[in-house]
């Protein structure tokens, strides 16, 4: 029987843990983690995302500010919000909604936000160290995709895994944190020739792509773990993953869902990055 991995489970168990800690940390030493989530512009998109990490905070019993901020607003005054938030000692977390408005330089933005305090772990301090084999602050993605294995006990140490797709937020991290964790690791892109050759020697493989159902059954190793990062809304407005996950199913040892897999973890790691960067600042 194939384990078909719940995301929406574990990401649940996942914020109990946060709130139980949360709560802890006030009562002992009136300490609350702090977030706050800028939003530039009106895209639909980001604006339902912002609500939900901000509807989250409060669930969690976390100190919450929100910015949503004019379309127009000038680089130098974002900035000088995000400098202000950087200096607020009841701010553990800042977060800068992607994408920004193209007037605005999303690097020199992403790079002025504290490093300590880059819950996105998208600060190239933060990136340096997660290539070093050391990382203070992991990128939310690739961290929840660590979590639901290991809550699954899946192992990953000896096993070869196969990521396609070599984002900066997805791909390129998560190939570090599986050879932190002793996987072999191949990585796999839009110019990799002959795909299944890779996909079919995986272990566990992850695809992080953005096409739909395009893993196919013939692509896949028997009884190997599948990740499905990919999140395609279909004409029908139907949400699938990039794996024919129908088809693919029964092939394997277990998979994850889309929606309901590694869609709802990653919210839960920003919460938790934000419970890890509040400790490390106030103690
Ligand atoms: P991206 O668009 O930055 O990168 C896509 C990657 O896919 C690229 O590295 C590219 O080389 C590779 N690729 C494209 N076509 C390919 C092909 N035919 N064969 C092999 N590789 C190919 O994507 P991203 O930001 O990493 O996101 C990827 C997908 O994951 C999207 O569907 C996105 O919505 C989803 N995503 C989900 C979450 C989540 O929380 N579940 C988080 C981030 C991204």
């Amino acid at each position: 029987m194939t384990i078909i991995i719940d995301g929406k489970e574990i990401s649940k168990k996942i914020l109990a843990e946060i709130k139980a800690e949360t709560k802890l940390l006030y009562d002992k030493y009136e300490v609350k983690p702090g977030l706050a989530v800028i939003i530039v512009g009106e895209d639909p998109a980001s604006k339902i995302y912002v609500k939900k990490k901000r509807q989250t905070c409060e669930s969690l019993g976390f100190y919450s500010e929100s910015y949503d901020l004019d379309e127009n607003i000038s680089e130098k005054e974002l900035l000088n919000l995000i400098s202000d938030l950087n200096n607020e000692p009841s701010i553990h977390g800042i977060l800068v909604q992607l994408p920004l408005p193209k007037h605005l330089n999303e690097k020199k933005i992403l790079e002025f936000i504290d490093y300590e305090k880059d819950v996105d772990a998208f600060h190239p301090i933060n990136q340096a160290n997660l290539f070093s084999g050391e990382p203070s602050i992991l990128p939310c993605t690739p961290f929840g995709i660590i979590e639901l294995l290991k809550r699954y006990e899946i192992k990953i140490e000896g096993k070869h895994a196969v990521i396609i797709g070599r984002s900066n937020i997805v791909g390129k991290p998560l190939s570090l944190m599986l050879l932190k964790e002793n996987a072999t690791v191949t990585i796999c892109h839009s110019k990799t020739n002959n795909l299944s050759y890779f996909t079919k020697q995986a272990d566990i493989l992850i695809s992080a792509v953005g096409k739909p159902e395009f893993i196919k059954a013939d692509m896949v190793k028997e009884n190997s773990v599948i990740i499905d990062v990919g999140i395609n809304r279909l004409d029908t407005g139907k949400l699938v993953g990039d794996i024919d996950f129908e088809n693919v199913k029964d092939k394997t040892y277990a998979i994850t869902p889309v929606p309901g897999g590694v869609g709802p973890m990653t919210i839960s790691m920003l919460m938790k990055n934000t419970l890890i960067t509040c400790k490390k600042l106030s103690f």
